[in-house]
């Protein structure tokens, strides 16, 4: 029963800048919430405003303050629940009321009308067939043969859909409108991007295990017993089937739904699934929006025109009235975590918010975050599971290759000769390989080629990273030692970082197997908006034998024909200085080994590693997730990292570097001076990237049991650096239980 209350005033029109305190009177202490709309005096006039903060400590003079006028009883708005969610934010990540507010509330822009277009299927039924099959004879009109079996499936296809998802360019569509077998139509308004989709309800017939999973999450549903539940089900057990049929479950009682899906997962193939389903009452949010189209859909969702809302993590803000379900697939995934201000993770959000408003959480995952995973093992979410794929496709066979015993036996070449006996007989076979360079943060970590030996920190289990200066350094706890000429292990000369490009593994494969034909993905071929779009679909219409990639391809994409995936230096994200590496390890390993047999014919798996005993390897190799937590959740609990306790970094940044050390190293002390127990504090260190356009960066590590004494903590150094002088050029911010770091 706060005595101050921090009010935004007219959050429709931008000013987002500045909150206003007012005391709470009296009778209104006990009815006062978070979030809520209030009367309040503004200058001479009475306007609305929302209630963000409830406080006890006045901002201002207490004589100036003025009071509340009244709580607005009529409407309880939508918005109230994210501007409380907003708080929370703020609360629990840092950052300013602001900056959440921003986050949670789509900001109306001026929108300019934008053209919209759709092609249409002009031929009947057989007319279309026979064309299609004219279109598939000649290899040179596949895309033409591409756009068409695709109208013949939906009639109507929007320009965006063909163009960034089907791969099939404007001159083609141009092409067969002249033919005649399409028409392009144009509107000038904003709509829904495949409005004209009417839902076919078309779904499959759950599996036993499938059903059972959807029986569970039912009946608590029917108890009216809002949970967040962890889907554990092996890649292919058909999780989206499950999602679709709890959403159907939600929508008839007439509730609405949140797909939160990694923006690189939501594919044409993902996205069609659920318009197939569900129609036009599916909207979808994505990068390529702009911000007044976003807003658009946030307004239609509001207005309940549409009852399911799919998009990455900012789609997890969707302004529904009657939010039932939010579904996160993908749970593991990093980009769930804001990498800017606030530095929110998207699933704890999503769980407070569902708590905020009576819904339920299912999170979906092959490979578990361990985060996830220790919360279900502790009763915090519903434990649920899917053992087997669905179709009549068995998981694939998993061979692990020593490359140090290739290098013994005389193979310098990075492809080891199972794996170049298994792709010659592929290619004969004219089925599909995929190979996958595991390169995620290698910059800097130093091994040897003859043993496999890394070298790490002797305080934090971390690999060093080599620097510059001849230094090799740990960004956890500053500790550094010279640039080591010799393996410490073997002795052996060859130690050093690791360098092999997709770009070089693209040739020595075109070298080797003259005459299949390769694409590559990676940070380079993927520059442009719809370039990784592109390759995935030449590579699923099968323009290609070999897909060569970084952990890009690796997500969640369905490539029936594919029936052998190489892994080339597995061990590779084993040794970058995070304690999540072995994590992210069995993460990439089982999705990548997913990727293949999805079809009729059988998968297999190359895992070529330095490193064949290592326990995310070999528990990768069997697919093992309960063996690879058994072993991690021993290791975090030994060495104190998430989740057998939380942490919290604290960055300082600034221009000069004298005075970012400094502070870093007053701020250091002063929490240390304030927190004697539960708290443990290292640093202040190097940030991983210690200077990056001039601003030097220092972080402070903080670990605790108890979040909240961490969020005390963060209060703590927000109140000493508020309006300070000293502090003035330096930036401070904070990440709890950080992701990817600083
Ligand atoms: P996941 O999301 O777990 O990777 P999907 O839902 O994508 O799995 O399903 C994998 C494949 O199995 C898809 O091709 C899907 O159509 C198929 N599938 C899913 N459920 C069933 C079912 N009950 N019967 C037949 N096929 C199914
Ligand atoms: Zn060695
Ligand atoms: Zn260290």
């Amino acid at each position: 029963m706060a005595q101050y209350a921090n009010i935004i005033v007219d959050i429709s029109h931008e000013k987002l800048d500045k909150t206003f305190q007012y005391r709470v009177p009296e009778r209104m202490r006990e009815r006062l919430a978070l979030g809520m709309q209030v009367y309040i005096p503004f200058g001479a006039r009475k306007v609305k405003g929302y209630v963000v903060e409830l406080t006890d400590v006045p901002e201002y003079d207490v004589t100036k303050l003025k009071d509340i006028i009244g709580i607005v009883t009529d409407s309880v708005p939508i918005e109230s629940h994210l501007i409380a969610l907003a708080g929370w934010m703020r609360r629990n990540y840092g950052g300013t009321m602001n900056q959440a507010l921003k986050t949670v509330l789509p900001i109306k822009k001026k929108m300019a009308a934008v053209e919209h277009k759709t092609v249409r299927l002009l031929l009947r039924p057989i007319e279309a067939k026979n064309q299609l099959a004219e279109f598939e004879r000649n290899k040179r009109s596949t895309a033409r043969a591409r756009l068409l079996a695709a109208l013949i499936e939906e009639q109507e296809l929007d320009w965006e859909i063909i163009t960034k998802k089907l791969n099939v360019t404007g001159t083609v569509i141009r092409a067969l409108e002249e033919l005649g077998i399409v028409a392009i139509d144009t509107a000038n308004s904003y709509r829904n991007p495949v409005d004209h989709l009417e839902s076919k309800g078309y779904h499959l017939t759950l599996n036993e295990a499938q059903q059972a999973v959807v029986d569970a999450v039912t009946e608590n549903l029917e108890k009216n017993l809002p949970k967040a539940y962890l889907l554990k089900g092996v890649t292919g057990s058909g999780k989206t089937e499950v999602y679709m049929e709890l959403i159907a479950k939600i929508l008839a009682e007439g509730k609405q739904a949140i797909v939160l899906i990694p923006e690189i997962a939501l594919t044409y193939q993902t996205v069609m699934r659920f318009y197939n389903r569900f129609g036009s009452r599916v909207s979808i949010l994505n990068s390529r929006l702009s911000a007044g189209e976003r807003f658009d859909q946030y307004e239609r969702a509001k207005k309940g025109d549409i009852d399911i809302m799919i998009g990455p993590r900012s789609a997890l803000f969707t302004p529904f009235q009657k939010l039932g379900l939010i579904i996160i697939d993908e749970e593991h995934e990093s980009s769930y975590k804001s990498e800017t201000i606030p530095r929110y993770h998207a699933r704890e959000t999503a769980i407070e918010r569902a708590k905020m408003c009576g819904a339920s959480v299912v999170l979906g995952s092959a490979t578990p975050s361990v985060d996830s995973y220790y919360k279900a093992v502790n009763g915090e979410y519903q434990l649920l599971e899917l053992k087997q794929r669905a179709s009549s496709a068995v998981l694939p066979t998993c061979h692990v290759v020593d490359l140090r015993e290739e290098l013994r036996r005389g193979n310098r070449s990075i492809l080891s000769i199972r794996l170049q006996e298994l792709m010659e007989d592929r290619l004969k076979k004219k089925q599909q390989i995929m190979l996958f360079l595991n390169r995620r943060g290698v910059s800097g970590f130093v091994s040897c080629r003859a043993c496999g030996h890394v070298i790490k920190c002797p305080h934090c289990d971390v690999s060093l990273s080599q620097h510059n200066n001849g230094k090799m350094i740990c960004h956890y706890c500053g500790y550094e030692e010279p640039e080591a000429k010799v393996c410490p292990s073997c002795g052996s000369k060859y130690i050093s970082g690791f360098k092999a490009g997709t770009q070089k593994i693209e040739a020595i494969v075109k070298e080797r197997f003259k005459e299949a034909r390769v694409l590559r993905m990676d940070f380079d071929t993927t520059r442009n908006k719809d370039d990784y779009e592109q390759i995935l679909s030449a590579f699923a219409n099968q323009e290609a034998d070999i897909l060569i990639g970084t952990q890009m391809i690796v997500k969640g994409h369905d490539f029936p024909n594919v029936t052998l995936v190489g892994v080339l230096a597995a061990d590779l994200s084993l040794y970058v200085s995070d304690y999540r590496a072995s994590e992210r390890t069995f993460q990439l390993l089982t999705q990548a080994a997913g990727r293949a047999g999805r079809g009729k014919e059988h998968g297999e798996v190359v895992i070529q590693t330095y490193q064949p005993e290592h326990y995310s390897i070999l528990t990768a190799k069997e697919q093992n997730y309960e063996a690879f937590y058994e072993q991690e959740i021993v290791y975090r609990k030994m060495l104190r990292y998430p989740p057998s306790c939380h942490m919290l970094v604290v960055l300082c940044a600034g221009k000069s570097e004298e005075t970012v050390a400094e502070t870093a190293k007053k701020l250091a002390g002063l929490i240390r001076e304030r927190e004697q127990k539960e708290i443990s504090l290292l640093g202040p260190v190097d940030a991983a990237i210690a200077k990056v356009n001039d601003i030097y960066k220092k972080v402070i590590y903080l670990r605790a049991n108890n979040y909240d004494r961490l969020v005390e903590v963060k209060d703590f150094v927000e109140a000493q650096v508020t309006d300070n002088a000293a502090y003035k050029n330096i930036m401070i911010q904070f990440d709890f239980d950080p992701m990817n770091g600083f």
